[in-house]
């Protein structure tokens, strides 16, 4: 971090700001201007307010010269981290598809689609029992009943389960019976259910939020992170931008980038990026050739019927097709399809 003092600070204003930060465990490089000096620190800056030191009449301006993440950085931690769920792995090579409708609703509904989808390659199955939507109106989930009926499903086929927490009053309850945690866009930066994730022993799927940079996600696993759970996987599902025609914009971008700021796997969601079922093979094919680690992908028995997102849900001979095309561009770039 770098403090810029105010143009004719008096010296021993300077050297009492000096002695605080030495006090907070930091050595200060004093470079001596004309008419302005500047204090670089060096140490862990983590703990430091910035907006503080801002606030002291003799700084001129704060800057930080080093990203304000630490356990998710891939400066301190070089080699991909590759999360475990179940068989399946994402990361460091490994490519793993999570399919199954955007909501459970039925037994019959999420045991013949997560037959489906395993049997055209998806390692891991999704569905929602707690959903949230914009309209307190529109179906909100099964809840605990959808809960025990993918375990159903889990049980049927042995494929780990993946599914959302709204809230940290269920979280004992998916301690018990999730594999995969998934913390939705809108929850990204809800830090009360972010520190309570961070405590359990699940791996966590962490959605990009609506208009969320890359800093402020990264930061958001930082916040699972730095409370012990670092099994996080994050996922790019598109973003708001002036773009009226799809649902929201996939950030082909964030891929590569996220990669490079972070040693955390990173996976795509086109289905709600897309908003639209035929835009979703597309879209798919364009992140694992960016060098994503996975997908995760809606697929419903009956898209027409469905009781959310069935406009953006592939059928399950869709979804077939689609994964023979995923199969070979994975083998293409290098890495392995966990099945
Ligand atoms: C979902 O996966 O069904 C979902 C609601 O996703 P998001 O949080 O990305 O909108
Ligand atoms: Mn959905």
């Amino acid at each position: 971090m770098v403090v810029v003092m105010r143009p004719g600070t008096e010296q021993r204003e300077i050297e009492k700001l000096v002695a605080q930060f030495q006090l907070q465990g930091l050595q200060v490089g004093v470079t001596n201007g004309v008419g302005c000096t500047i204090l670089g620190l060096v140490g862990d800056t983590t703990n430091l307010d910035m907006d503080k030191i801002s606030m002291n009449e003799h700084v001129e301006r704060v800057m930080r010269v080093q990203e304000p993440y630490k356990k998710a950085n891939r400066k301190f931690h070089p080699e991909d981290t590759v999360v475990t769920a179940g068989s399946a792995r994402i990361g460091g090579g490994n490519f793993s598809v999570i399919a199954g409708p955007c909501s459970v609703e039925s037994e019959e509904q999420i045991i013949g689609v997560a037959e489906d989808v395993q049997r055209s390659g998806a390692a891991l199955l999704r569905g929602g029992a707690f959903k949230p939507r914009t309209s307190p109106y529109s179906f909100q989930g099964m809840g605990v009943e959808g809960l025990d009926l993918l375990l159903e499903a889990k049980a049927a086929t042995g494929m780990p389960i993946v599914t959302e927490l709204m809230s940290p009053k269920y979280c004992q309850l998916f301690e018990d019976k999730v594999d995969v945690i998934q913390i939705g866009a809108r929850n990204m930066q809800n830090f009360d259910l972010l520190k309570e994730v961070g405590k359990m022993s699940k791996p966590v799927l962490l959605k990009r939020g609506l208009a969320n940079s890359y800093e402020e996600w990264i930061m958001s696993a930082e916040y699972i992170m730095s409370e012990g759970n670092e099994n996080v996987i994050l996922c790019e599902r598109g973003i708001r931008t002036f773009e009226t025609y799809t649902r929201n914009t996939l950030d082909v971008s964030a891929i590569p980038c996220i990669k490079k700021m972070s040693h955390l796997p990173v996976i795509v969601d086109p289905s709600h990026s897309a908003g639209m079922y035929w835009l979703v093979e597309p879209l798919a094919l364009a992140a694992v050739a960016a060098g994503a680690d996975g997908l995760i992908i809606e697929v419903h028995n009956d898209p027409a019927n469905a009781k959310c997102d069935g406009q953006q849900s592939l059928t399950p001979e869709h979804f077939d097709q689609l994964m023979g095309k995923v199969g070979a561009l994975v083998d293409m770039m290098g890495k392995k399809l966990n099945k």
